[in-house]
């Protein structure tokens, strides 16, 4: 019998998880079990990913860059992603507040709505945390980013997931030096990392053996842990505006693959789908990084020399779902809470939210922490920033888990145009399984 392919497989899981969930919410004990039982599974599975992101990324970025044979072809590269980057994100701020200014999400929305959310959750621990964490960012200067970039310890550097941008500068510092000293001399470093990086993708396909079941517990988790579906109905239009936004952002992401990559959308969207929804289970672009690698490498046909770069870069940098949504965020909390915003400071709102999607972190919820920052630009006042995270709160989780999708899908699209663009993208790419060499060893 034809295996199942993988897309299936973990749809399935999805739609099991979530049917899981709702009959568990009817039980008395259904949260508890779902919580102490069935969470930790997932929990485990977004560890294994995070586990093998810092080596991942080390390897297949030294593999890429020491198998180039000139190093303005990185600059070249490099050049390219950053102002790709910088334009899709901005497409979807603009994006973003064009429909929140024509549908008017925020208009309307009943004083008895605005109370009810504020005091449901202007207390809640998790609003409370966002705004500490953003009290803190907002502390730092401009090229704070910048400094944040150079690490001072390169393994203090490579023990931290939340530093993917001192692991990438450190290794490219390093690919770029074994190039000068020389083919000769770079060969062992280099047998090292080509072993390592075969070694870690094996690490992916033997972790994504498990995905079905790891996104029944995700999922099923989210569904007991989320907020009473009479909140969520009230925030409808809201919710409505952002997904329809991250919506026309995979449409413009399917125009980009098919007029620069000439490939059919339809393909490449199938290829990348276990990563999507991947992204979509784990709200976190950072966790689902090794299988977008995987998937744009071996599925797509993107060279190393081009997805080793652009794809860590852009879990990290890169967020266009989260910016799009931070723009419609901020004007729907402008307008439920009657707060003028005139178009320079929409304008502003163009700038500061894509200098925050760089600065938010690959992991769920962080891009409701960065949306402070995008408030305080605008001259929002700030003891309003707690009411004002209270009205979006309780539809944050499944908006994070959309703008996830498109924060990745927006990640292997720029890789794959870039690749186009440098002759890196192949027609036949070769994928791997799990169990290619089983026999050998079994
Ligand atoms: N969860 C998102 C990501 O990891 C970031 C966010 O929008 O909160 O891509």
């Amino acid at each position: 019998m034809k295996k199942l392919e993988l897309h299936w497989q973990i749809m399935i899981g999805m739609v099991l998880g979530l049917l899981f969930g709702f009959g568990m919410t009817y039980l008395d004990w259904g949260k508890e079990f779902v919580t102490n039982w069935v969470a930790p599974f997932g929990t485990i599975f977004i560890k294994l990913l995070k586990l093998i992101a810092v080596p991942l990324i080390l390897a297949s970025l030294i593999k890429g860059i020491s198998d180039l044979k000139d190093i303005s072809k990185f600059r070249n590269i490099g050049l390219r992603t950053i102002g790709i980057y910088v334009g899709t994100t901005t497409v979807a701020i603009i994006l973003g507040l064009v429909l929140v200014n024509l549908i008017e999400p925020g208009v309307g929305i009943s004083e008895e709505t605005i109370e009810k959310l504020t005091s449901t959750f202007a207390n809640d621990k998790g609003v409370t945390a966002k705004l500490e964490e953003a009290s803190r960012q907002q502390d730092s200067g401009p090229l704070k980013f910048v400094e944040d970039m150079v690490p001072d310890n390169a393994v203090a550097a490579l023990a931290n997931n939340q530093l993917m941008l001192q692991v990438i500068f450190f290794t490219i510092f390093m690919g770029i030096s074994m190039l000068l000293i020389g083919e000769d001399k770079a060969r062992p470093l280099k047998n090292f990392f080509d072993s390592l990086n075969d070694v870690v993708l094996k690490m992916v396909d033997l972790i994504m053996l498990s995905a079905p079941f790891a996104v029944f517990a995700l999922l099923a988790n989210v569904v007991v842990s989320s907020s009473d579906p009479e909140i969520l109905l009230a925030l409808l239009k809201y919710a409505g505006v952002v997904v329809f936004g991250l919506f026309l952002m995979i449409v413009f992401y399917c125009i980009l693959v098919w007029v620069f990559a000439k490939k059919n959308p339809f393909w490449f969207l199938k290829q990348l789908s276990p990563a999507q929804l991947l992204a979509f289970s784990t709200s976190s672009s950072a966790a689902t990084l090794p299988v977008t690698m995987e998937r744009v490498e071996e599925h797509i046909g993107v060279d190393k020399e081009v997805s080793s770069f652009v794809l860590p870069v852009g879990a990290t940098v890169n967020m266009d779902g989260t910016s799009l949504y931070q723009g419609i965020a901020a004007v729907f909390i402008a307008q439920a809470l009657s707060f003028e915003l005139p178009l320079m400071a929409q304008l502003t709102i163009v700038f500061t939210a894509l200098l925050a999607s760089i600065g938010t972190a690959a992991v769920p919820g962080a891009g409701m922490v960065m949306l402070v920052i995008v408030l305080e630009s605008v001259g929002f006042p700030p003891d309003k920033y707690a009411i004002g995270l209270a009205l979006i709160f309780a539809v944050d989780r499944p908006l994070d888990m959309l703008r996830t999708v498109v924060n990745v899908t927006g990640d292997a699209t720029v890789a794959t145009i870039v690749a186009k663009s440098v002759g890196k993208l192949h027609d036949d790419p070769k994928a791997d399984n799990w169990d290619d060499h089983y026999d050998e060893v079994k």
